[in-house]
Formats: structure tokens, C-alpha cells, sequence
């Protein structure tokens, strides 16, 4: 099947009250690692890239060969995202190589990286939304501040601020957006919260009153890797120095898709595994170079933890 825009594949997971997994890629064998946990799963999934990262120096050759995969497995019905764009030009980027779907994360300047003013960030977003759709392509906006280490965003804990819901009811009708990621507690990166309530903090009633007023409106979740305690512990070991802290457990994210949330965002936990079972080879096999062996394990690691996440989602077995 061709590559389904964003729209249409959180309208189905609406429909069946499941969320879609988002996994952020930076080479074509993480690409590959994503659709065969998909396939396995017969799961729907959506393939995510941020510009500027990745293993390439051209990114223009790197979104051609990444949509060129994507399109590679005809059986998974797959989205091909941009994650967190910055500017028009961005999204303009994204789309001319074949994207279906574009964020225009307009909720921070580009020029000093504070967060924008409400106003701006729907002017940004609706130019976007205006020449996306135009082309047949999704949006997804974003609103309030995630905190933690976004694109472009070097700070770590920083605070959030929290969606307003009737300023989300605004922003979605003055922009026309498909998808919205809402500041709901959630924190970008692999260290997320020091504590170990911090899993426990995802605002559900502010997400059930933010559906409320936007019934036909996906919800999105970012920052919401559950940071596995297996994957820092293996990583540590192998010679790796992550410092261990508390995501977003499991049950807290199917409570939020009970409540509306139809994307969540999960590229930290997906390059935890990589890099955990990448290491680990590495360090097993000391006298090893041949690197076949060690990307395997690497792409194993990862479709092993997409796959436990497509099932905890409800994604897997929806793919029809
Ligand atoms: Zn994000």
C-alpha cells in the first residue's frame, strides 16, 4: 500500500481506540529495524526524522533512500514523518522528498529558543497547514512547552508549560492542524524525571478535557519514553554513562489513550535498545570486527522494544 498521511492513520487508530507508535530514525538500518518490528506485529507505525540528524552529510540523498524504504515494505501501512520541524523551510524540505506527514513545532522561536507567543505560533502554523494540505500532506502543531532536550533545545528538566485547553480549542480552529502534541508532563530525552514519581505525573484529566473540546482532533504524546531500567543498566555496563532516571510508565500512557492520545512519541526509548545491544555485542565480542554481528544486534535490540511497545499501544494486529 502507498505511504498514509498522518491524518489517516490516526483516524483509524481512533476508530479502534488505539494509539500509534512514532519512532525517530537517523539511518536506514534503524528505518529497517522499525518496519520489520511493524511487519512482525502486523502493526501500523509511523517512521520519524528531524532535520539535520542523521548518520548522512546529505540530507537531501537520506530522506530520498529513508521514503525509499519505507516504500520497500508495501504490507505495513506507514507514515513517514517529520519530527519537530522548525520553520516552513523545514516542513517545504520534508514534504518535496515525499513525506506524508509534517510537525511544525512553532512553539519555541527559532531565533533564541524561548517559547514563541500564541500568536506566532499559529501564524508559523498555519502557513504550514496551508501549503501542506494543499499537497495532500498532515500536520501535527504542537502547543505549550514539552520540557527536556528537544531539537535544538539543550536543556534538561526544564520546566513545562501545561496545554491550556480552551487555548487548544483556539489553535486547532484558527490553524486547521490533523494532530496535536499538548504539553500534558511530559520531558523529552533520556534523562527524564529524577524521581521516581516522575512516571507518575502525566496530567490524564488535562488530556480528557482537551478532547473534549476537540473531539476531531488526534492527540499526541512526546517525551514519553519509559526509559527501561535494563537498557541504562546494559549500556552502563558495556562502558556507557547514562545517568538512570524515571520515564512514563506503560499503564500511565494506556490511561492517556483512554483518554484520546492516538500518537506517542517514543524515539528515546528505541535508541536506548540500540545502543544498549550494540554495546553489549560490542563488549562480548571484544576481538571481533566484522561489523555485520553488532548492527544486527543493534537492529534486533530495537525491533525487540518497538514490537513490546506496538502491543502495550494496541497498534499490533491493526494493521489491515
Ligand atoms: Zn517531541
Amino acid at each position: 500500500m502507498p505511504l498514509q498521511t498522518l491524518a489517516t492513520t490516526l483516524a483509524a487508530a481512533e476508530r479502534g481506540g488505539y494509539a500509534v507508535g512514532a519512532f525517530n530514525v537517523s539511518d536506514l538500518n534503524q528505518t529497517i529495524a522499525v518496519l520489520d518490528a511493524a511487519r512482525a506485529e502486523r502493526s501500523p507505525v509511523i517512521v520519524q526524522a528531524i532535520t539535520g540528524m542523521s548518520a548522512y552529510g546529505d540530507e537531501s540523498w537520506w530522506w530520498h533512500m529513508l521514503r525509499t524504504v519505507v516504500e520497500s515494505y508495501p504490507d505495513v501501512p506507514a507514515t513517514l514523518h517529520l519530527d519537530h520541524g522548525r520553520s516552513l523551510q523545514d516542513c517545504v524540505g520534508a514534504m518535496d522528498h515525499g513525506f506524508t506527514s509534517v510537525m511544525i513545532d512553532a512553539s519555541r522561536s527559532t531565533e533564541d529558543d524561548e517559547p514563541n507567543d500564541f500568536e506566532s505560533n499559529v501564524a508559523i502554523t498555519k502557513s504550514v497547514v496551508e501549503l501542506a494540505h494543499a499537497r495532500g500532506v498532515s500536520v501535527e502543531g504542537e502547543l505549550g512547552t514539552i520540557g527536556g532536550a528537544e531539537a535544538g533545545v539543550t536543556g534538561v528538566l526544564e520546566e513545562i508549560i501545561y496545554a491550556d485547553p480552551a487555548q487548544a480549542e483556539e489553535f486547532v480552529a484558527r490553524t486547521g492542524v490533523d494532530a496535536l502534541a499538548v504539553a500534558v508532563g511530559t520531558s523529552h530525552g533520556s534523562v527524564k524525571f529524577t524521581d521516581e514519581t516522575g512516571g507518575q505525573r502525566l496530567r490524564i484529566n488535562l488530556i480528557a478535557e482537551i478532547k473534549n473540546r476537540l473531539p476531531e482532533t488526534a492527540l499526541v504524546l512526546h517525551g514519553s519514553s519509559s526509559i527501561p531500567v535494563n537498557a541504562v543498566a546494559a549500556i552502563n555496563k558495556s562502558g556507557g554513562s547514562v545517568t538512570p532516571s524515571y520515564g512514563i510508565d506503560a499503564a500511565q500512557k494506556q490511561a492517556g489513550i483512554a483518554q484520546g492520545i492516538r500518537k506517542i512519541n517514543q524515539g528515546t526509548d528505541s535508541h536506548l535498545a540500540w545502543t544498549a545491544a550494540l554495546r553489549t555485542e560490542l563488549s562480548e565480542r571484544p576481538s571481533e570486527v566484522e561489523p555485520s554481528s553488532a548492527i544486527a544486534a543493534a537492529m534486533a535490540g530495537m525491533s525487540g522494544i518497538i514490537r513490546e511497545r506496538m502491543r502495550e499501544f494496541g497498534s499490533a494486529g491493526q494493521a489491515t
